[in-house]
């Protein structure tokens, strides 16, 4: 038993700051009030108690090349398989792979963040490496595999069957680079793979302006609109939306995660995400490559914040963005199979952080002001 004593908390799904004490047992949030206090007690006075992270996007295999590749196109870069990364991926040992993904969670658990979703390159070996190497961290790693079969224009599709079943196995879903690498046919099939086994497929949509133009003279579709038909269950970025993409992603199966960092590293746009917010979407948002970025929310949030508020040229809530990296995964409608995200309440799990409150607005606080020297409690 444990009390978080003279903090504010960042409570319920809505974050609503308060000042009232936590108390815990045995890794469960069993009271939240205000005069409270049992058991082992954590001073929290003048400090914040936030809910930890979901990066909802990342790519940590290429931890092993980092800022490198700068000045090249996005293909150049991340497409598979001759971009820089895939053959740097290709030449690594495992061993030079699995440190650097242990190096990478590790700067993830100490910023605060509990869990991750990896698109995980390397086929089934690849998921299995990542998986071993999380083991001893405390961290929860959601993998999403792939498979050298799954491209070209002419894919085998009992290859590509017999691929999707061995990866769900291990996996926790599929996670496809994109459209312009895959046919349909194969994105039908592992959409309606991972739904029949209640995991998560998830495709790389609209990330450059380029894509969507190859998409629409292809097929006449759009890549997000090719992605909903299909039935994913994520689609990352949407940097570049064209048509009704915004207006049916309310109608899809589908929920976003935006990648704002990431798609200013590439040069590629921006997402209209003030426009996604006002119809009421939840996305959730993440630092995608690390070869591009850090695993850091905080410094995401941040750019997030502000380059959205100055490409819409109106005030965005500094809680809105908070809520993409914590409580918008904990809605029932954001539709992630699987994913188990926990928030500052009555009956949840403790997976919570605390750090300085260097200003009067606790919210603006840990997005403007958090170094990594300020988190001084991670739960287990
Ligand atoms: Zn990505």
């Amino acid at each position: 038993m444990k009390t978080i004593a003279n903090g504010i908390i960042l409570k319920g799904l809505d974050l609503t700051p308060s000042r009232e004490n936590i108390l815990i047992d045995d890794g469960e949030i069993i009271e939240i009030s205000k005069d409270v206090m049992e058991g082992e007690i954590i001073d929290a006075e003048n400090k914040i108690v936030s809910p930890k992270f979901l990066n909802a996007h990342t790519h940590i295999g290429d931890t092993i090349i980092k800022d490198e590749g700068d000045g090249l196109s996005i293909g150049e870069i991340v497409r598979p398989p001759n971009g820089i990364k895939h053959l740097a991926l290709e030449a690594a040992s495992d061993e030079t792979l699995r440190s650097a993904m242990k190096e990478s969670m590790w700067q993830m658990h100490d910023l605060g963040i509990s869990h991750f979703m990896d698109y995980r390159e390397g086929g089934l070996h690849g998921v299995k490496l990542l998986r071993k190497a999380s083991e001893d961290i405390p961290i929860k790693p959601i993998i999403l595999g792939r498979d050298g079969s799954f491209y070209g224009e002419d894919p085998n599709m009992h290859e590509v069957k017999v691929a999707v079943r061995k990866l769900l196995k291990h996996a926790d879903g599929i996670g496809l680079s994109g459209f312009g690498e895959i046919e349909t046919e194969v994105a039908e099939l592992i959409c309606r793979k991972c739904a029949e086994a209640g995991k998560i497929s998830s495709i790389h949509v609209a990330e450059s302006e380029g894509v969507q133009f190859d998409s629409l003279e292809k097929c006449g579709k759009t890549e997000p609109q090719r992605a909903y038909e299909a039935g994913f269950n994520q689609i990352v970025h949407m940097a570049n939306p064209k048509n009704d993409d915004i207006e049916n992603l309310a109608l899809s199966k589908s929920s976003l995660t935006i990648c704002p960092r990431s798609n200013g590293a590439l040069n590629v746009g921006i997402n209209p995400l003030k426009e996604i917010l006002d119809k009421g979407e939840k996305p959730l948002i993440g630092t995608d490559n690390i070869m591009l970025n850090s695993p850091n929310m905080f410094r995401e949030l941040e750019f997030t914040l502000k380059i959205m508020k100055a490409y819409s040229r109106s005030y965005i809530s500094p809680k809105d963005i908070f809520k993409l990296a914590t409580t918008n995964a904990c809605h029932d409608d954001v539709n992630i199979p699987g994913l188990d995200k926990a928030y500052i309440e009555v009956g949840q799990k403790e997976e919570l952080f605390i750090a300085n409150c260097k200003s009067n607005n606790p919210i603006l606080s840990l997005i403007n002001r958090t170094e990594i020297d300020d988190i001084v409690y991670i739960s287990k």
